[in-house]
C-alpha cells in the first residue's frame, strides 16, 4: 500500500469549518435506473462530491444535484415512469435542481425529441430539441477533441450511437460543437441555467473537467 504524500490523511480534518462557507462535498444524485452509473460515481467521487445512487423519490429529495447517465434514454423514460420518478424529478428540475446529463441523459434532459418513441418522456430542463441517434451509422460511434466554453484546453469527447442539439431556446448557453466532419457546427453541449447535458461521455475518457464544472456548480446553487 502507498500513501500519496506528507499530509496524506490530514488536510480535511485539520481543516475549521466557518459556519457560512459553502460544504466541500455537495451530496450529487445519479439516476440508476439503466445507463453508465457506474462511471459517473466514480468521476463524481474523483471531483470532490459525494455520490448517492438515486432510485425513489426521497432519494431524489435528498441531493443538492443529479446526473442522468448515459445509457438507453426511452428505456430509462420508461423505468422513471415505473419508479414513479418522472413528476418529482420535473418538479425538482422546476425548482432549480442542478443536473448534468450525457447522452441519453441530455436526450432526457431536452424539451423537444425527435427520432424518439412517441410515448417517450422528457424532462425539459433545458430549452431544446435534441435528435436522437443523429450522426447516423456510418460515424455513429467515435471520437474527437473539442472546445468547451469554461475550459482551457480542448477535451477529448467519446459519442456513442450520441443524439445532437438541433435548436436551442432564448437563455440557453451552446457549450461546445463538432470542430470538423460531417457534422461541423452541430451543438453537442449546452447549459440553460443550473441543468448541462452533453452528447459525449466525459464518464468514460478519465478527463474530469466536465464533472468539475458540474459539482463547482452544484456547490454554488447550495
Ligand atoms: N442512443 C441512445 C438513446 O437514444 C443514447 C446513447 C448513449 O447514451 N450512449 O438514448
Amino acid at each position: 500500500m502507498s500513501v500519496s504524500g506528507p499530509t496524506s490523511g490530514t488536510l480535511v480534518s485539520s481543516t475549521p469549518v466557518n459556519a457560512t462557507s459553502t460544504p466541500a462535498r455537495p451530496t450529487i444524485g445519479v439516476l440508476a435506473l439503466q445507463g453508465d452509473v457506474r462511471e459517473h460515481v466514480a468521476a463524481l467521487e474523483h471531483c470532490g462530491a459525494e455520490p448517492v445512487l438515486v432510485r425513489r423519490e426521497s432519494e431524489l429529495a435528498a441531493v443538492d444535484g443529479l446526473v442522468l447517465p448515459g445509457g438507453e434514454s426511452t428505456a430509462i423514460s420508461k423505468l422513471l415512469q415505473a419508479f414513479d420518478l418522472l413528476e418529482p424529478l420535473r418538479a425538482r428540475l422546476r425548482d432549480g435542481l442542478p443536473a448534468f446529463g450525457s447522452c441519453a441523459g441530455m436526450i432526457l434532459l431536452a424539451s423537444e425529441v425527435l427520432d424518439t418513441r412517441a410515448d417517450a418522456q422528457h424532462l425539459s430542463g433545458i430549452d431544446m430539441t435534441v435528435r436522437r441517434n443523429a450522426f447516423g451509422r456510418q460515424v455513429d460511434s467515435f471520437e474527437t477533441d473539442l472546445d468547451f466554453t469554461g475550459l482551457d484546453t480542448p477535451v477529448r469527447a467519446v459519442f456513442i450511437r450520441a443524439p445532437w442539439v438541433e435548436r436551442v431556446g432564448d437563455g440557453v448557453d451552446v457549450l461546445a460543437r463538432v470542430p470538423h466532419g460531417p457534422a461541423q457546427g452541430r451543438i453537442v453541449a449546452a447549459r440553460q441555467g443550473n441543468v448541462v447535458a452533453t452528447s459525449f461521455h466525459p464518464e468514460v475518457t478519465g478527463d474530469l473537467r466536465v464533472h468539475e464544472l458540474f459539482v463547482d456548480l452544484v456547490r454554488a446553487a447550495r
